[in-house]
């Protein structure tokens, strides 16, 4: 298989774990894409290897607008190469540094389009576990592109999950101390810190060091400043970003399946 021979390989776009992210152009088609070289040297361990498996099969599996889709994926001698969809406005991490604060219409429609993408892995049993700001990527027309499911997982009812996964900026309470989790609640949880993100373009939980962010995370105790303005919508954010932040989600995950999304909020 001649990578050289199909597509221009251009610029660096981001550093990987295992390797670089390279804009590319599939020669036959004129197509931008994305590719993403893992040199197998990198691969030290049985985990790493399981990672990245777990990252190609379960990607490949997924079909939603939000989610990066995988175009081919193959091996060579030193690399497994990854190629697919671009996502041309980067990370979102640098689209929010870069405009200070977002309009109140373009963090409901981010939000929106990250909810519907991890609706979506939880219907179907997937569990992402390391979603932040630099693992949500735009495209041209500013939508959503999850990437990076290298740490996902399948979850069943009943199957608790123990790893210790992701930046602790987004680490659930069960995570941080350790307990065994269901799955789909520490992605609610992230979700909380990336809406509370989107509205005050800062992060809710950032001690300085491992220990005070253990503590505010662990207690729930974080910064509520004033919503940037008084509209209604954001009165409801700052509710939804409360609400994602307590234990109340891990309950209800832990006593309620997906499919019956009815929420007993007097218990
Ligand atoms: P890792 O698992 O090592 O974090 P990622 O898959 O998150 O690797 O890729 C690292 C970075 O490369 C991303 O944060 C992003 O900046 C860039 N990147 C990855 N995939 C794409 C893509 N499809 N389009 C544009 N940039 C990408
Ligand atoms: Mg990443
Ligand atoms: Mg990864």
């Amino acid at each position: 298989h001649n990578l050289k021979h199909r597509y221009e390989v251009m610029e660096t776009l981001g550093k990987g774990t295992y390797g670089k992210v390279k804009k590319a152009v599939e020669r036959a088609s004129m197509k931008t894409l994305a590719i993403k070289s893992i040199r197998k040297e990198r691969i030290t361990d049985d985990l790493d290897k399981i990672h990245i498996q777990r990252e190609i099969e379960i990607t490949s599996s997924l079909r939603h607008s939000n989610i990066i889709r995988f175009h081919e994926v193959f091996e060579s001698r030193d690399k497994i190469v990854i190629v697919m969809e671009y996502a041309s406005r980067g990370e979102l991490y640098d689209y929010i540094q870069e405009r200070r604060r977002l309009p109140e219409t373009e963090a409901r429609s981010i939000f929106r389009q990250i909810t519907s993408a991890v609706h979506y892995c939880h219907k179907n049993g997937v569990v992402h576990r390391d979603l932040k700001l630099e693992n949500i990527l735009l495209d041209q027309d500013l939508n959503v592109k999850l990437a990076d499911f290298g740490l996902s997982n399948h979850f069943r009812r009943g199957t608790l999950l123990q790893t210790y996964c992701g930046s602790p900026l987004y680490a659930a309470p069960e995570i941080v101390k350790g307990l065994p989790y269901q799955g789909p609640e520490v992605d609610c949880w992230a979700l909380g810190v990336l809406l509370y993100a989107l509205v005050y373009s800062s992060m809710p939980f950032d001690g300085g060091s491992h220990t005070t962010l253990t503590e505010q995370i662990s207690q729930g105790r974080y910064h509520r400043p004033n919503p940037p303005s008084v509209s209604c919508h954001l009165h409801y954010a700052c509710a939804l970003i409360d609400w994602l932040l307590t234990d109340v989600a891990n309950h209800w995950w832990v006593n309620w399946g997906y499919e019956e999304s009815v929420c007993d909020c007097s218990s």
